[in-house]
């Protein structure tokens, strides 16, 4: 295995007010490599007490050093981190596919999102203001606005990109003049306790970045708590609805960018050599884990049986292996309960009646036994009521759906309680911008999926959650509107 230096055999401890403190229960659990079901590291646990501590360091924070940085500071701050994730992009990465599986193959893109995230929230630091705005009362009254940070941010993040995820929760939040308190995943923390250390180098003051790994109740604890002013949360609908609930107490600011069940439509008159591949890591990548992965494959009829062959032989040539191995395109899942509730939706699809076009099954020989590994999965003639084409299985199986016109696929497209993202396949701009316009969802990539910018806003539409993350507006929803009225005469 290569050599980690972050990976010293000590217990990883929580990171609060820049120290490395243990769980003030003297609690640890057990970050697993999925690849190989063997322990990584022990990892601090922290409970709702950690989460008290670590709120309070924030908001010292933000009363406090952090208040001092000004806009310039903020972005200073933010692109000596830039350059630092940049300098340890190896080792970030490694901790991200030592503890998720994410395919080391694609370090390189990773890297490249994570530092131009951070220089592009740099450059909000500096950009986002107030106005001053007419207004047409009577006599000498001059208006304006100010934007101010909301406070103290709490960030809860999933597992399945948790080096991005980190950076896009903790980015706006600092450029925005916040503080913030993260709560990793219990199944992937390493990269955010290296993160927070990175902040620390980078000059942004203890307190203003903690980093609490810990489990749900943890999580729990941040969305009650009556002094975070905001939670940022991406994860599943389930805990989306339960963050919401809590947030009530204190009325804080919520954004939730949640699960997904995209269509990518693929017609007739495509260029199938592009389409082909296209639909497959649609779904593939990151081994099906993306909350916005094209998990509904809609073929046109006439050439669904070829389509379908296609993507099934490009699934049966992947390369499923070691995360670390650079020639692998597809690693592991995530964890042992994530590879029984993917193999349990392959025993769903087979018995409500689709037909198994590739894979189907974990990898239960060789090398790859000891790890979390499925085959890359096709199931055709699913019906749109079957649960495989209704629910977010966030594993790599694919449901592909015939469909016969535009209306036709649009109306079934739509026909889900999500809505986040979604794929065209056409020739036919005509076609390209009906299906975009009729499509109700966050995101829609037309001959492409799944492509993603800074500038670019991404969230969802229905239970795919509310907020937007990237775009100019983005740092705005870490910032509270004063509006003030000065009588001039
Ligand atoms: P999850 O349960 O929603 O977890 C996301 C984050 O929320 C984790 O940090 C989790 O902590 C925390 N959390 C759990 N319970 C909480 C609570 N009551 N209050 C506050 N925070 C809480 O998602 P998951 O377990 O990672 O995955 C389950 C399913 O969610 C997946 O199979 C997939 O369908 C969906 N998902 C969607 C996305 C996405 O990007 N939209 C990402 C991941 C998963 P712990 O993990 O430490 O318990
Ligand atoms: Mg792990």
């Amino acid at each position: 295995m290569m050599h980690v230096k972050f990976l010293d055999g000590q217990v990883k401890q929580l990171l609060i007010d820049g120290r490395h403190v243990p769980a003030r229960s003297g609690r640890c659990f057990d970050s697993i490599n999925p690849a190989n079901g063997k322990l990584l590291a022990q990892v601090a646990q922290g409970a709702a007490e950690d989460i008290d501590l670590a709120v309070q360091a924030a908001r010292r924070a933000f009363e406090g050093a952090w208040s001092t940085f000004n806009p310039y500071d903020r972005q200073m701050a933010l692109l000596r981190l830039a350059d630092l994730v940049d300098a340890h992009a190896d080792e970030l990465g490694a901790l991200d596919t030592l503890d998720m599986g994410g395919p080391v193959a694609y370090a390189a893109s990773r890297r490249q999102r994570a530092v131009a995230m951070l220089r592009y929230y740099a450059g909000q630091a500096t950009t986002v203001h107030g106005q001053t705005i007419d207004n047409s009362q009577p006599g000498d009254i001059f208006t304006y606005t100010v934007k101010e940070p909301l406070g103290v941010v709490g960030a809860i993040i999933p597992w399945n990109g948790p080096l991005f995820m980190a950076i896009w929760k903790i980015a706006p939040a600092l450029a925005a003049g916040c503080t913030v308190v993260l709560k990793p995943a219990e199944q992937a923390p390493l990269s955010s306790l290296r993160l927070g250390e990175l902040c620390l180098e980078a000059g942004i003051p203890p307190g203003v970045v903690n980093v609490v790994p810990g489990f749900g109740a943890a999580g729990a604890a941040l969305a009650e708590h009556p002094d975070v002013d905001k939670i940022t949360f991406t994860g599943s609908t389930e805990v989306g609805q339960k963050i919401i609930r809590a947030s009530a107490g204190n009325i804080k600011r919520v954004t939730v960018e949640l699960g997904g069940k995209s269509p990518n439509i693929v017609f007739a008159d495509a260029d199938l050599d592009a389409a082909v591949p296209g639909a497959a890591m649609a779904i593939f990548a990151n081994s099906g884990q993306v909350c916005s992965a094209g998990s509904r494959l809609f073929v046109e009829r006439p050439i669904y049986d070829e389509f379908v062959e296609k993507v099934a032989a490009f699934a049966n040539r992947l390369r499923v292996g070691d995360p670390m191995d650079p020639a692998t395109q597809m690693g592991p899942v995530v964890s042992h309960e994530q590879l029984e509730r993917v193999v349990g939706y392959l025993g769903v699809g087979r018995e409500q009646g689709a037909r198994l076009a590739a894979g189907g099954a974990r990898i239960s020989e060789g090398a790859l036994a000891a790890g979390y590994f499925v085959r890359p999965t096709v199931f055709a003639d699913v019906r749109d009521d079957m649960r495989i084409a209704r629910e977010e299985i966030f594993g790599p199986v694919v449901a592909a759906l015939p469909f016969d016109d535009i209306e036709d696929v649009v109306r079934r497209g739509n026909a889900t309680t999500f809505g986040l993202g979604s794929g065209i396949w056409t020739r036919s701009i005509g076609n390209a911008h009906r299906v975009a316009k009729g499509l109700k969802a966050g995101s829609v990539w037309v001959n492409c999926y799944q492509q993603m910018d800074p500038a670019m806003p991404f969230g969802g539409y229905k239970m795919s959650g509310y907020g937007r993350e990237g775009g100019a507006a983005h740092v705005e929803e870490f910032m509270n509107t004063k509006a003030v009225w000065i009588k001039t005469a």
